[in-house]
């Protein structure tokens, strides 16, 4: 990925490397995370947005760089665990010549339930920047963000509504943050 320009900042106590990469190809918004200490924008959205809903992106990006980015994560971590916990069971029913099916349905539920380790991530880190910011301004923001084709528009409808929560399930959260 191209960088186009690059700035520390400090964010809630912690110095964050930003990151400006060129305008995806199909232009669509970017805003994402890296561990351990870096965010990444595009071009378009930064341009896109005005100072103070810049810095909202800038908090909500900062609280995946957290813990809470774990959330994520944990159903992989649970993968992980699975495997090394049925490691015998999984040896002993591949030599027998047998499928491990116990161990593929865990597999299974597990990446069926991984959506909503997203969700929880998405909606603690909304919660961290409505802590750290004004309420009405965060959700003016993210309508802001919501309603420009580039951030939804050639996402996949499995994207939109089982991958990330979707608006109004955020609006949801955070109307009781
Ligand atoms: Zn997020």
């Amino acid at each position: 990925m191209k960088y186009l320009k690059e700035e520390q900042r400090i964010i809630v106590g912690k110095k964050v490397k930003i990151k400006i990469c060129e305008t995806p190809k199909d232009g669509r918004f970017l805003a994402k995370a890296l561990p351990l200490k870096t965010i990444i924008i595009s071009k378009n959205l930064k341009n896109y947005l005005g100072k103070r809903s810049y810095w909202h992106v800038l908090l909500h990006e900062r609280a995946h760089l957290e813990s809470i980015n774990l959330v994520r994560f944990l159903p992989y971590f649970m993968m992980v665990l699975l495997f090394f916990l049925n490691f015998q069971e999984l040896v002993s029913s591949i030599l027998d010549f047998k499928w491990p099916i116990v161990f593929l349905i865990k597999i299974v539920v597990l990446i069926l339930i991984e959506p909503f380790f997203i969700w929880g991530s998405e909606i603690l880190a909304d919660r961290f920047a409505v802590k750290n910011s004004k309420k009405s301004d965060y959700e003016a923001t993210l309508i802001r963000v919501y309603d420009d084709p580039r951030y939804l528009g050639n996402r996949s409808w499995f994207y939109r509504n089982i991958y990330h929560p979707p608006k109004k399930i955020r609006f949801w959260f955070i109307k009781r943050f």
